[in-house]
Formats: C-alpha cells, sequence, structure tokens
C-alpha cells in the first residue's frame, strides 16, 4: 500500500550547520546540503570541514585531560538522556528529514539512543578494577596485583554510517564520556544533522566541550587524518566492507574496532510457528527501509512450511503502509536515496531474470522502493550472496538442518542471525554452527540490549564488539598495580 503524495513536505526553514570542535561553532567556509530523500528537497547546509580544522580537533582532544568523577560522569549522561527524551519528537523529525526514515522508525531511534545513554551513565559507576593475591604458588609472596582501566592518551576518531544517524554516533560517543575519553566523531555525508544535535545535547547536560567535537566534510579529503593522525589511538568505524577494508590497512598501529555489513539469514524449521516466523520475517525485513546492518536479508525456509510461509509473508508486505515518512501512520520510508533504490531494484530484477519469482513489490518511484518479496531464489543469486541494504525478502528454500546451516554460513558476513524452532537439538546445532557474532532464537537477528556485546566476525569485523560495555573496554587501557600487602 503506498501512500499518494506527499501529505507533509518539510516545512521548516533550511538549518545551516557548524562544526563543533571543542564546543566551538565554526562555520565552514564550503559547505553542502543535505536533500529530504522523499522530495528532494535541501533541509540543511553543512560545512565540508578542511584537513586543517580535523587536526586542530583532534590536537585539542590528545592533549585535554578529563577529570570528571565517576559521579560526573553518570549525572552528565543522565542528563543528556533527559534532554533527548524531552526533545523526542523534533529530534525524530530531523532524522526523518535527512534519511527519509519514517517517523515510526525515528521516533524510535531517539528512545533507544536514551537506552543508551542510561546503560553508560550506569556503567560509569562500576569500578571494573580486579585484585589477585599473589600467593597462589610455591614461587608467590605476600602481595597482591590490582588493575585498573584508564582513559586512552590519545584522542578517538569515530566514523559512522547513514542507517541509524542518531544511534550509530551515540553507541561511540556514550562509553567515550563513560571512560574520560576524548572522541571526534565524523557522521555519514548523507546524514550529519543528529551528530549535531547529540552535541549540542552534551554540552549542554555539562560535558567538558574538549572531549567531543564533530566535523563533516568530504570523506576523501578529510578522513585519511582521522585514520593516520599521530594524535589518534584508536578508530572506531560502523560502516560498509570496503571501507572498512580500506581503514584497516591505513589505521596503522591504531587499535581499530570495525563494525560491518552484514547479510543475516532468518532461518525457518519444520516445527516453527509459521505465523510468528513470517511477522519477524517482515518486521527484520522492513524496520527502517530495510537498512540494518542486521537487517533480514535472506529467509532460509524448509520446503514442508515454506508454501504457507510465503502466503503470510506476502499477506503482511502487502499490509505495510509504505509511502511518506512524516505521516506518522507510515510503517516505511524511503531508502537513502534514489542510487540505492535502483540498485535494488537491479537486484531483484537480475534474480528474476535468473529464475526467482516476484509476489509482491519491486515499484520505484524517487528514493521510494516498495517492500518486496522474492521466492525461489537460490544461493549463488547476487540479491542474496552480497549485502542487500534495502526492503528485499528473498525466500530460499531447504530440505533439512545440514542444507540450512551450509546455505547461512555460504556467504562472506557473519554478524548476526535468527532461527525459528522450538526444538532443542536444533537450536544447539545452530548455536554451535552457524559462523555468525549473534543467534537470537524466535526474534530478529537485529535483537540486541544496547549494553549487550554486539558485533560480528568474517567480513562483518574482526571480532571486537560494541555494546555499551564492550566499547567502554575497547576505549580503555588496562594498567596493573603491585603492591606489598
Ligand atoms: P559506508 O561504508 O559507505 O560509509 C560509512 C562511513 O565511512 C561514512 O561516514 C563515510 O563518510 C565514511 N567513509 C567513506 N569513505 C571513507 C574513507 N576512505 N575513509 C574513511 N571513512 C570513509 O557505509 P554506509 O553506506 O553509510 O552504511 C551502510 C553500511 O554500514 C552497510 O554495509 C551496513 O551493513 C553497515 N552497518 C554496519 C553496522 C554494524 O554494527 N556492523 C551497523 C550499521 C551499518
Amino acid at each position: 500500500m503506498v501512500s499518494p503524495k506527499p501529505v507533509n513536505a518539510p516545512t521548516a526553514p533550511i538549518r545551516h550547520e557548524a562544526l563543533r570542535i571543542a564546543g566551538r561553532k565554526v562555520a565552514g567556509e564550503r559547505s553542502f546540503e543535505v536533500r529530504y530523500p522523499y522530495t528532494g528537497e535541501v533541509v540543511a547546509t553543512v560545512p565540508l570541514a578542511t584537513v586543517e580544522q580535523v587536526r586542530e580537533a583532534l590536537r585539542i582532544a590528545k592533549n585535554y585531560r578529563s577529570k570528571l568523577t565517576r559521579h560526573d560522569r553518570y549525572r552528565i549522561l543522565m542528563r543528556a538522556g533527559e534532554l533527548i527524551a524531552a526533545r523526542r519528537d523534533e529530534i525524530a523529525r530531523l532524522i526523518t528529514l535527512e534519511s527519509g526514515l519514517c517517523l515510526k522508525d525515528t521516533l524510535y531511534e531517539v528512545g533507544r539512543a536514551s537506552d543508551v545513554l542510561l546503560f553508560a551513565a550506569n556503567q560509569a559507576l562500576v569500578d571494573d578494577g580486579q585484585v589477585f593475591s599473589c600467593d597462589l604458588t610455591p614461587h608467590g609472596k605476600s602481595r597482591k596485583v590490582y588493575t585498573l582501566r584508564e582513559p586512552l592518551l590519545g584522542a578517538i576518531s569515530a566514523i559512522t554510517p547513514f542507517n541509524h544517524p542518531l544511534n550509530q554516533v551515540i553507541h561511540k560517543v556514550a562509553p567515550a564520556v563513560a571512560t574520560n575519553n576524548r572522541i571526534i566523531v565524523k557522521p555519514s555525508e548523507k546524514t550529519p544533522l543528529a551528530a549535531y544535535v547529540l552535541a549540542d545535547v552534551l554540552y549542554e547536560a555539562g560535558l567538558p566541550p574538549e572531549m567531543l567535537s564533530v566535523v563533516t566534510g568530504d570523506p576523501k579529503e578529510i578522513a585519511d587524518e582521522l585514520l593516520t593522525s599521530p594524535d589518534v589511538d584508536l578508530v572506531t568505524f560502523t560502516g560498509g566492507v570496503a571501507v572498512g577494508k580500506h581503514i584497516a590497512a591505513r589505521a596503522v598501529y591504531k587499535r581499530q574496532v570495525l563494525e560491518l555489513g552484514g547479510n543475516d539469514p532468518l532461518i525457518v524449521m519444520e516445527d516453527a510457528d509459521v505465523e510468528e516466523a513470517a511477522a519477524l520475517a517482515a518486521s527484520g525485513s522492513y524496520k527502517n527501509s530495510g537498512q540494518r546492518c542486521t537487517a533480514v536479508k535472506r529467509m532460509l525456509v524448509h520446503e514442508r512450511v515454506a508454501d504457507r510461509f510465503v502466503e503470510r509473508l506476502v499477506q503482511k508486505t502487502k499490509a505495510v503502509k509504505y509511502g511518506d515518512p512524516l505521516d506518522p501512520a507510515t510503517d516505511m520510508g524511503t531508502v537513502i536515496d534514489e542510487a540505492a533504490a535502483r540498485e535494488f531494484e537491479a537486484r531483484v530484477d537480475e534474480a528474476i531474470a535468473q529464475g526467482a519469482r516476484l509476489l509482491a513489490g519491486h515499484v520505484l518511484r524517487g528514493a521510494l522502493y516498495a517492500p518486496t518479496v522474492i521466492d525461489r531464489v537460490s544461493p549463488e543469486m547476487r540479491v542474496v550472496k552480497t549485502e542487500t541494504f534495502g526492503p528485499v525478502s528473498p525466500v530460499i528454500r531447504f530440505a533439512d538442518i545440514d542444507e540450512a546451516i551450509r546455505i547461512a554460513n555460504s556467504t562472506a558476513y557473519g554478524l548476526s542471525s535468527a532461527v525459528c524452532t522450538n526444538r532443542l537439538d536444533y537450536v544447539t546445532r545452530f548455536v554451535q554452527e552457524l559462523h555468525v557474532g549473534t543467534v537470537n532464537v524466535r526474534e530478529v537477528p537485529g535483537y540486541r540490549l544496547e549494553l549487550t556485546p554486539f558485533g560480528g566476525i568474517k567480513d562483518s569485523g574482526l571480532g571486537y564488539k560494541e555494546g555499551v560495555l564492550e566499547a567502554m573496554k575497547s576505549f580503555t587501557n588496562t594498567k596493573t598495580y603491585s603492591i606489598p600487602f
């Protein structure tokens, strides 16, 4: 079901952004435009930072030493959460304008951000030091070794993708604040506005401005400085595999946290509750316009239940109200731009030409691409072999669990997965044999707490995790000290 034309065209005046260099607003001499993907209207102008401006932000960050106590950090993060919650509607609308994601998705996005801040605030209060007695062996003595975690000496560079404009940024900034680090964020040039809002919120909440800068610009011009500057100790990146591997090669002798693309399967066994599986499939495939690293990108369905599953999936797909992102009733807005929508169209056309059957959707209007179901897909088709980062539901049929596991593991990715079954023997095999970072039983692959470890293996990442707790670990150095006691 598509809404016919924009009922809520953006009426707000164009926003003119400035860089945030350690809290200072710096208007760039050059700027670029951010357009609302649904109508193409310009909604903001954003500065193109120069390499010198990036260097200045890094220099300030490197030289600053935060004196914030655990309680100070707790207070700032909690306050920021309150400020974001109070501005929920306004921030959601802004993210809708920069991304084309519908309000339902962006309101959820803002709610998640408050969760991240809540967890980070509480973790700031937890002392994670350890104590080791030294009289444990015949060679020991009466002494104790203690550990403590310290912030990095240099700055953290954070580079984020377009698909969750606030959450990808906050998952890096909140743990950095909680651990007394200093961080420079370069958000995606496609969705740069939420990062500026977050910076202002944190400054207002009392964050020393030296601890956070936001720079926007052309990655070809400024990204290299964020990867190679001697002032940077750690690069935390979320985005696609190609850029991630480029960063891995460029950021030499720096700690790297790389969270890359996914190609997550939802596996439906013959004993599954088919209605539940189809509901998980549809929400996992179409939420956030299918643009989640952990979206359901392949549906592997046992041939005995495949017909029933497909019938329900098609029903649910046709019931998705897609169209005007600013209409509060819309379930799915646009994808990030028309080029992305055309790419999905081309991949689906190719699959159809190779024998897949189109059952729903596949209608394109600008950056709007209808929720699309294709059945009888084979694992070699490009639409499932590589990451299709949009609202496409390809169904692959299989005969038994060995085949399901083989197909699930057959791509270059290893982020997350979902399995629909009640059989413990199946669950055990999936948990043991899927080459992924997460296995969710009877849930979408994207299910997580903002606190829990999150991240993939193979081309989806180096296994170094995100999630508030893991990020706080990777953003700190462990120091040991021992005393005669
Ligand atoms: P992208 O890789 O195109 O861009 C990500 C960021 O990298 C942007 O800020 C961009 O400006 C920057 N960049 C571009 N060229 C660069 C360079 N040469 N050096 C340094 N930085 C550079 O990704 P995208 O299209 O914005 O996001 C979609 C991708 O992100 C998908 O593959 C998705 O699966 C992935 N993703 C992964 C996770 C995860 O946690 N694993 C989460 C969300 C998204």
